[in-house]
């Protein structure tokens, strides 16, 4: 059983993260998203099924095979488990997963777009390669968390996936910095369809984004 200091200290990092992020005005307008955050090898912190007025004491600890180990889940945060587990069994390093359907990213999504990264927050945050599209699977189902771990193993750089005809799977260290992600993404989406209406996006200089890419790859060796 994960310690109880390192489950508050999580839980009040998850609950800081998605006031935040309601705050930045990018969460889904239904208000629907669900945050998960590592507390060890074998088991998350996740949201229980809303985020509006989450409190740190409403976060549900469940293991990496789905069993809720304390507190409750609704029928709508059971569904998603799979979702977060499968990203922390792929990615070890995984600290924080974040989903929702922020507009203009989840736009991408519907598109079947990948998201270019063009922008600077997104190469400052970690994201320093587009954004790919995960093949639409049922919200949950083993279809879509396949399809998940199949882009997961294929891109082992990218800290994001949009899910098409659905919205948007961000991870990172930790959940700040996963929300902060977030963040810079939609910002990101939202820049490439104003900049669409005068011409286009452009891609940053050659060699620009793989000098931050190996810069990345430095700090974190
Ligand atoms: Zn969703």
């Amino acid at each position: 059983m994960a310690d109880v200091q390192v489950r508050n200290e999580r839980a009040d990092q998850l609950v800081e993260a998605a006031e935040g992020l309601f705050a930045a005005e990018v969460m889904s307008h239904s208000g629907h998203a669900n945050l998960s955050a590592r507390l060890d090898d074998d088991s998350f912190l996740l949201t229980p099924g809303f985020v509006r007025g989450l409190r740190p004491e409403n976060l549900a600890t469940v293991s990496l095979d789905g069993q809720v180990r304390a507190g409750q889940l609704q029928s709508v945060s059971a569904e998603i488990t799979a979702m977060h587990s499968t990203v922390y069994r792929i990615r070890p390093q995984v600290g924080a997963i974040i989903h929702t359907h922020s507009p203009a990213a989840t736009a991408f999504a519907v598109a079947h777009r990948p998201l270019p990264c063009r922008t600077e927050p997104m190469l400052r945050f970690g994201q320093a390669e587009d954004v790919p599209v995960v093949p639409w699977g049922p919200r949950g189902s083993d279809v879509s968390v396949r399809g998940i771990a199949e882009v997961l193993e294929r891109r082992t750089t990218t800290a994001a996936v949009l899910l098409a005809n659905h919205g948007l799977l961000v991870f990172g260290p930790d959940p700040a910095a996963t929300a902060h992600l977030l963040v810079a993404i939609e910002e990101s989406a939202e820049a490439e369809l104003a900049a669409a209406a005068i011409g286009g996006a452009v891609d940053f200089p050659e060699g620009a984004v793989e000098a931050v890419r190996a810069a990345i790859a430095r700090v974190a060796s």
